[in-house]
């Protein structure tokens, strides 16, 4: 079970910004209102994600532990229904064969002791004992990597490790505004997003995500073509090359990257502004789960609509409206 925990590791875990990006699904998927992300050095040593979700019963956190005993996915007909994040059932497994893993919880409101479980690379052996934590789970991940030397030459540097999970903190507050996040690094507050519910508070957000230059200059945008909702905020390209990938894209709650929607942006912005590089956008597109396959790699970033067509054009057209009142 080793060699395949690390073989799946390989794939669900690449750097430490993978390791936030299933922690942090985990929670939301939990039905947690609010997330704290530590890190240090770069995740390297530490990743530490304390969610207020539903917590985890103490007979289950081995189970939460063990590669696929948790996934959610019987058939294919369910595949296309996923509504949650999660539903391979290995990436704890994964991350817990390449890293000093505790999983501490408490699934009851009143306030009792929870229990965490101690997985440690090697032989996956899973250890019980009582721990004090509120109702919701921590999920702490010590010195990635360490029995993969390999894989931890790869490492980039601190900041660069880090900006990788800041960037997968801003596509989640991004795509789950009803949530408060904080991230802090070396103990340095980083963000603290307070969950919005309002038009304006949504727009706080997304300035305090994008930049506030974004926002100051951006339209919002929504359309509703029955089967395709379509809202978000756009902007003119941006120029400044720290910036080149101000490019957010969510399909019902899930970030992604799809050439045929990157097609039909680029084409709106061609045709209205005459360009179409660097363009800058926060999109949501809702539709039917039905309508589109969340393809089963692990990355999880690219999905496939049944009506592609209806797709782009809602897409394009919603764009071309928009940025018409943006053109300079
Ligand atoms: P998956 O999310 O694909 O089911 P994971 O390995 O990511 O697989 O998680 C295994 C299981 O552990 C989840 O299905 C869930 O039941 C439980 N779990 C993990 N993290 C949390 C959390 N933060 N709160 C509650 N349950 C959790
Ligand atoms: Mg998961």
């Amino acid at each position: 079970p080793r060699l395949a925990n690390q073989i799946a590791a390989g794939e669900v875990v690449e750097r430490p910004a993978s390791v936030v990006k299933e922690v942090l699904e985990n929670s939301l998927d939990a039905g947690a209102t609010r997330v704290e992300i530590e890190i240090e050095a770069g995740g390297s040593k530490l990743i530490r994600i304390r969610d207020n979700g539903d917590g985890i019963e103490p007979e289950d956190l081995p189970l939460a532990l063990a590669r696929h005993a948790t996934s959610k996915i019987v058939s294919l007909e369910d595949l296309e229904a996923v509504g949650s994040l999660g539903f391979r059932g290995e990436a704890l497994a994964s991350i817990g064969s390449v890293s000093r893993l505790t999983l501490t919880s408490n699934h009851r409101p009143d306030g009792s002791e929870g229990c965490a479980a101690l997985c440690e690379g090697r032989e996956m052996t899973v250890q019980l004992r009582p721990a004090p934590h509120p109702r919701g789970t921590t999920v702490e991940v010590r010195d990635l990597f360490f029995n993969t030397p390999a894989r931890r030459k790869f490492l980039r540097t601190e900041k660069t490790e880090f900006n990788h999970i800041e960037e997968v903190v801003k596509r989640l507050a991004l795509s789950r505004f009803e949530v408060d996040f904080s991230l802090r690094h070396n103990g340095k507050v980083i963000h603290q997003l307070r969950g919005a519910t309002s038009t304006a508070e949504r727009q706080r957000r997304v300035a305090a995500v994008c930049g506030p230059a974004f926002m100051e200059q951006a339209v919002q945008l929504e359309t509703d073509r029955g089967e395709l909702r379509l809202w978000g905020w756009t902007g003119l390209p941006t120029f400044s090359r720290s910036q080149t990938d101000l490019q957010y894209f969510f399909v019902n709650g899930r970030v992604i990257r799809d050439k045929l929607v990157a097609h039909a942006v680029k084409q709106a912005y061609r045709d209205v502004l005459y360009h179409g590089r660097h363009p800058a956008f926060v999109l949501y597109l809702e539709l039917d789960p039905a309508q589109v396959d969340v393809n089963v790699h692990p990355g999880k970033h690219e999905v496939r609509f049944r009506d592609s067509r209806a797709v782009h054009q809602c897409v394009f057209g919603a764009l071309h409206r928009a940025l018409a009142d943006v053109r300079p």
